[in-house]
């Protein structure tokens, strides 16, 4: 548990780069917990890892409790049932609320995924169409994910995808309304980080085509690697774990763009693909995790990737 000198150091440092004053963090923590901004989150045909991954991290849990109000997680509340969905009956009919969603929504296979005993595709008409914002939390929300990859047997739609298919939202209100956190999971500090900068600034931050924030989506992994000085003498690993740039082995460090992984790394800093010499597998990147049937990775120019369908069994337990 942060006390409060160590809670406001760990904020400004989530907020660098933003022009907010510390007096500011401050009055939004000692506001009323009802006049604090309400966030719901929702998760649809997903693994759960986006929850798991920031449930793991005790600081930024303790942050993001302590500057919005979080009234509904389906792993973190303590209702359940009849009280659980009356919850979110609420959050649907006051409207207004952050809604952080997880997972994709299946539209082929209506029954793959189930909301409060109604499917997804009905569930999410009604809170997305209710919400005052919507953060698509992971790649499966963004882009559509593992769950929309090669063969995508439940119709999995991303969350911007299925509100402009199916909702007909436009595209200036999907501009308005939504913002994109992709990764497979997201990292806590994306999410957190994203949170404060909404709430402190009370303005959308600049986003890219995608609307992923800038701040966090901007630069290639490629840019911020340790190894990119090898990757420039060319000097290549030809397995994982060896020494060297990771490029001729499959990294997408080159096409994902993606600022926290090389900068904050993961597990409170621990390590990243990278360091663990396996490269980056473009989590983050649209195009993740093989969307056509005859290819299970991005093409990048003329540069022929590793085929990895090609290891031995052995040689991918190694
Ligand atoms: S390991 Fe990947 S991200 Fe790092 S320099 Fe090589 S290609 Fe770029
Ligand atoms: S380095 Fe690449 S694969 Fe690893 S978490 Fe970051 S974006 Fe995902």
């Amino acid at each position: 548990m942060l006390n409060r000198r160590e809670f406001l150091k760990t904020v400004s440092t989530l907020l660098a780069g933003l022009t907010i004053p510390v007096e500011k963090v401050e009055a939004f923590i000692d506001l009323p917990t009802s006049e604090k901004p309400k966030v719901a989150w929702l998760q649809n045909q997903d693994c759960t890892g986006c929850s798991t991954s920031f449930l793991n991290s005790n600081e930024l849990l303790q942050i993001i409790t302590e500057i919005v109000n979080v009234v509904a997680h389906p792993n973190l509340s303590f209702a359940s049932g009849h009280a659980y969905a009356s919850i979110w009956h609420d959050v649907i009919e006051k409207g207004g609320h952050i809604i952080v969603a997880e997972g994709s929504i299946p539209v082929k296979e209506l029954h793959a995924c189930h909301s409060l005993g109604m499917t997804a595709v009905e569930f999410g008409k009604e809170a997305f169409n209710s919400a005052g914002l919507i953060l698509c939390v992971g790649t499966c929300a963004s882009f559509g994910g593992i769950s929309a990859a090669a063969g995508n047997a439940t119709g999995a739609l991303s969350i911007p995808r299925f509100l402009k298919e199916h909702c007909a939202w436009t595209d200036t209100r999907l501009e308005e309304k939504v913002i994109t956190l992709p990764g497979c999971p997201v990292h806590p500090i994306e999410l957190v980080g994203t949170i404060l900068d909404l709430v402190l600034t009370g303005k959308l931050p600049e986003r890219n085509n995608y609307l992923s924030p800038l701040r966090f989506y901007g630069p290639l992994i490629h840019d911020h690697c340790p190894l990119r000085g090898l990757y420039e003498k060319r000097i290549f690993a030809s397995f994982p774990g060896d020494q060297g740039c990771l490029f001729e082995i499959g990294c997408k460090g080159t096409i994902t763009n993606r600022f926290i992984c090389p900068t904050r790394k993961w597990n409170d800093g621990a390590n990243w693909c990278v360091e663990a010499r396996f490269g980056c597998k473009g989590c983050a990147h649209p195009n993740f995790f093989a969307k056509k049937d005859d290819s299970m990775f991005i093409s990048h120019g003329s540069l022929d990737y590793l085929d990895w369908r090609k290891l031995t069994s052995k040689e991918v337990a190694l």
